[in-house]
């Protein structure tokens, strides 16, 4: 073994370096490419590696999920997995096959959150007005236990051509209404550097869009991707926003922190979203623990996401009510910024809907009762004589001094809608209501 004792790799990683061979030095260890060259994908090469033995049952089990749901793990993230312990391991739980993934319940589906079928073209899913999910890499350096997009993972149908990409910046070039666009996958981060860099030249080129976001597990699962070389070609194409998926404080290693520092260096905005999931990090103190760290890190907490509907995520899912404890737990307890939204992504489509604990206990026409997160009750008094604006949507003609040449939206919607002066509705009916369907049966008559 030619690893330098100053060089500083931990215990496990020693192990796992040594196990793949003995001439693996740190230089290999760090390098990116070496990782993928020697990732596991199956038992066998698990087992040596990590040293933990599996009983031929066992080995029977897992393969029969491989076979449905396929396995990948770098050996830096199976250096974090603490051996002694490995069942209860969160790191061993979010990449290592467990059986229970073949149990397939009535509730669950392959595209919960209809990404496919909100896909006006390969590749794109556009669900909001205003930005879009770009999937141009269906790579991943790991394959996440938890992963929503499960249906796409290891399918070579899936692998985006760079015809498909280029029909993807067409239809953004062609939606003017479209301003942020979200590269996600897969990992965009396992393009090569040459491939990511064209694709935001040519995003880049379209006059409307404002933001391009990254969303990358990388930082976790392959911190060594996190080049200089990756981090100058990123940094030419500001404003880039960089979002990734830390879900335990373990997964703050030294080298994924390293990661952070580059990005954050480079003046990316770095947030993170993380999967509330059953025996991982289904904890108050984890969860702040894993958000303090984060923003120790420069890492702005963003989503914290209920476990989706997808099939084979049974044994990850939590009642919504553990979501809610956790942001109780957090909210005046850390720093405010340290606090994700808790949000459930709507299956059938309807994207993210934020959940709260309660904080309005009671409200009559000039009072509201609000409690704190230590549950003092206290009033706001609101005011006597506030004047209400009506409003039009007409901003060249109205009193408040916000020039706003290029308001895109005229028209409001959903509840907003409901709120506006300007629309008539006062209310939004789910399609096939039974009481609305019986008044149209009467009109018609
Ligand atoms: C999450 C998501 C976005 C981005 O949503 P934000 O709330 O703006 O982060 C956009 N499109 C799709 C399809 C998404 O799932």
């Amino acid at each position: 073994m030619t690893i330098k004792k100053t060089e500083k790799l931990t215990t496990n990683q020693k192990s796992i370096a040594n196990n793949v061979s003995k001439h693996t030095t740190a230089i290999n260890w760090r390098d990116h490419k070496w990782q993928l060259e020697h990732s596991i994908k199956d038992i066998a090469t698990f087992e040596k590696l990590t040293e933990i033995k599996f009983t031929n049952k066992e080995r029977i089990d897992i393969n029969k999920t491989i076979n449905k749901f396929p396995l990948s793990i770098t050996p830096y993230y199976a250096s974090l997995i603490a051996a002694d312990n490995y069942q209860n391991d969160p790191i061993f739980r979010q990449s290592f096959p467990n059986p229970a993934e073949l149990k397939v319940q009535r509730c669950e589906m392959s595209d919960p959150l209809h990404e496919d079928k909100d896909s006006p073209i390969k590749g794109i899913t556009h669900r909001y007005p205003d930005r879009v999910l770009f999937l141009v890499s269906n790579r991943c350096s790991m394959y996440c236990r938890h992963c929503t997009r499960k249906r796409k993972v290891g399918d070579p149908d899936h692998i985006p051509s760079k015809k498909q990409i280029l029909n993807g910046i067409n239809y953004i070039r062609n939606n003017h209404q479209i301003r942020d666009v979200l590269l996600s996958g897969g990992d965009p981060l396992m393009l090569p550097d040459e491939y990511l860099d064209w694709i935001l030249t040519e995003l880049w080129k379209i006059p409307h869009i404002e933001i391009i976001r990254i969303g990358s597990r990388i930082p976790v699962v392959l911190p060594y991707r996190i080049t200089d070389k990756l981090v100058e070609m990123l940094k030419k194409h500001q404003p880039i926003w960089f979002n990734t998926h830390f879900n335990h404080p373990r997964e703050l290693t030294r080298s994924a922190r390293e990661a952070l520092r580059k990005l954050a260096d480079a003046g990316i905005p770095l947030g993170n979203q993380s999967v509330l999931l059953a025996g991982v990090n289904d904890c108050p103190r984890i969860m702040k623990r894993l958000n303090q760290k984060l923003v120790q890190n420069r890492v702005r907490p963003y989503y914290l996401f209920q476990c989706d509907l997808s099939q084979g995520l049974s044994h990850f899912r939590t009642p919504i009510g553990k979501g809610i404890e956790i942001i109780e737990s957090l909210v005046g307890h850390t720093t405010g910024f340290a606090v994700p939204t808790y949000v459930i992504d709507a299956p059938g489509g309807g994207g993210k809907i934020p959940v709260m604990p309660n904080y309005i206990i009671s409200w009559s026409t000039n009072k509201v009762i609000l409690r704190n997160y230590e549950g003092i009750i206290t009033t706001y008094q609101e005011p006597d004589s506030y004047e209400t604006i009506f409003c039009e949507r007409n901003c060249d003609e109205c009193v408040l001094q916000l020039k706003l040449d290029e308001a895109d939206e005229t028209k409001a919607i959903g509840i907003e809608g409901l709120f506006t002066d300007s629309e008539e509705q006062i209310s939004l009916v789910p399609k096939n209501n039974s009481r609305f369907n019986r008044r149209a049966k009467k009109l018609n008559k």
